[in-house]
């Protein structure tokens, strides 16, 4: 399937000396997107045909946002932030407005957002101010010489670039408030009260070729001691290359910053399509990861994260436009959608 991408592994110098990965050429442009609201152990008795409804419609929303301006042309950074945006605007997701309690009742926000064609990226952490926290990691990434920015200080460059900001109470909400108290109550984990990661990601390849991900999240309740999950950290939460492919997670996020998850996946398609391109070598055919090498790429690495003892699931699309999922949670808020003709959201496993 999608036989017709040459994989490209070649990198190209720019005039700017910034080294790039070159688009995978194909004959016929095409574009996916993947999304997930996160992953965990979803009840089917607790949810509603309305409750079920508002996830839909959420997910197919933030899906539609980012599927619009791929389908026009536009890249794979801005349909990242355009579907991330939606969901963090959204009280159902752990990210932005909705996001968990720390220990101390505060909502501390971590976004991170990664460029497939240099591999540029920005992160952020422990924000409390920042209405959608995928935008200052992109201007991070953008408009200052780092990577990473935590806390005040990210605050602080976020006033230089008139990032919007709102008060505690956006961010506040009466169940994510409910599930701390409950927490310290029963002396519960943040699993018990909420084995439930509600965190936001997106993942895209836009017709150039180019391909993005980006994940916002409140991390876990009642995280404290300065607790900083996988979601912001490049490599474990996100990841994006364009030799391999895109990723977003979702999960105990302890577990994926030790298996380095998302640059995991990527590592181990890129030596997938190297080593085809050298097999190809003089037999005048094309190399391509079909969708099942990508599938059990993804799938070996969330085995790692399950063996650990750790749980959640990823997102990813490739440069051949597979956009997939994994998952050992009994659900993952998610939806695809592609050139091809493929569009869905679904929430539970064997769906
Ligand atoms: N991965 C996030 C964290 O550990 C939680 C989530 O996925 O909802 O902070």
């Amino acid at each position: 399937m999608l036989a017709c991408s040459l994989v490209a592994t070649v990198l190209f110098a720019s005039g700017a000396g910034q080294a790039y990965a070159q688009a995978p050429e194909s004959e016929e442009p095409r574009w996916s997107i993947a999304i997930h609201g996160g992953a965990g152990t979803l009840d089917r008795n607790a949810m509603t045909p309305e409750r079920r409804e508002g996830y839909e419609v959420a997910l197919q929303q933030a899906l539609d946002a980012g599927a619009a301006i791929l389908a026009e042309g536009g890249s794979a950074m801005d349909a990242v932030k355009a579907a991330i945006v939606p969901m963090e605007d959204n009280p159902l997701f752990n990210a932005g407005r909705g996001a968990v309690f720390t220990w101390d009742g505060v909502n501390e926000l971590d976004a991170s957002i990664m460029d497939g064609r240099d591999r540029s990226a920005g992160a952020v952490t422990g924000v409390t101010t920042i209405r959608n926290p995928i935008l200052l990691a992109d201007a991070v990434r953008t408009e200052s010489p780092h990577v990473f920015l935590m806390g005040e200080g990210a605050e602080e460059f976020a006033a230089t670039q008139e990032i919007e900001t709102a008060p505690p109470e956006w961010f506040a909400t009466d169940a994510r408030r409910e599930a701390l108290e409950r927490m310290k109550a029963d002396q519960l984990s943040a699993l018990d009260v909420d084995h439930k990661f509600g965190t936001v990601g997106a993942v895209a390849l836009d017709m150039e070729g180019n391909l993005a991900a980006g994940t916002s999240t409140g991390g876990m309740t009642g995280k404290r001691w300065g607790r900083i999950g996988d979601a912001p950290v490049i490599g474990a939460g996100t990841y994006a290359d364009n030799r391999s492919c895109a990723v977003s997670a979702t999960g105990w996020g302890e577990y994926f910053i030790r298996v380095g998850v998302a640059q995991e996946i990527c590592t181990r398609l890129r030596s997938r399509a190297e080593l085809l391109e050298l097999l190809a070598v003089g037999i005048g055919q094309h190399p391509v990861v079909e969708q099942a090498e990508a599938q059990s790429s993804a799938d070996a690495v969330m085995a790692e994260v399950a063996e650990l003892g750790g749980d959640g699931g990823v997102i990813l699309v490739t440069p051949e436009g597979h956009a997939l999922y994994s998952f050992n949670t009994s659900g993952m808020y998610r939806g695809r959608a592609t050139s091809e003709g493929l569009n869905e959201v679904a929430i539970f496993a064997e769906e």
